[in-house]
């Protein structure tokens, strides 16, 4: 495993969701922001975000950009099966998750069919 050290630009705050452990994506909806999944029925209001605060475009930035291709371009890949295509190469991202005091989640994207992970 790769002790890659990630600074601070490059450090996420998201969530995940309890049902299917899928990437909460934002969603905004009557002027309230939510965490909700791309997947399953879930959502979660996010508590404490006003709408067009600083931290709010921070965190859709970091939505836009995990979920977009630019994300992904010039990432380090390391030999890793990918549980779809079983392609033994993915690209990995290391995130942040809520607190500093938690361990860094890592993304893995397949170089073959693009299918998306965490560990
Ligand atoms: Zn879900
Ligand atoms: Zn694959």
């Amino acid at each position: 495993m790769s002790s890659r050290v990630v600074n601070e630009s490059s450090m996420f705050y998201m969530d995940f969701c309890p049902n299917c452990s899928n990437i909460l994506h934002l969603d905004e909806c009557m002027g309230e922001i939510r965490h909700k999944c791309q997947v399953c029925p879930y959502f979660s209001p996010i508590k404490n975000i006003m709408l067009g605060s600083r931290s709010f475009y921070k965190l859709k930035e970091i939505d836009s950009v995990l979920g977009g291709k630019a994300a992904w371009e010039n990432v380090d890949s390391i030999d890793i099966i990918c549980n779809s295509c079983n392609h033994g190469r993915a690209y990995f991202l290391q995130v942040q998750t809520r607190s500093a005091d938690e361990p860094m989640t890592v993304f893995y994207k397949c170089c073959n069919c693009g299918n998306r992970w965490r560990e």
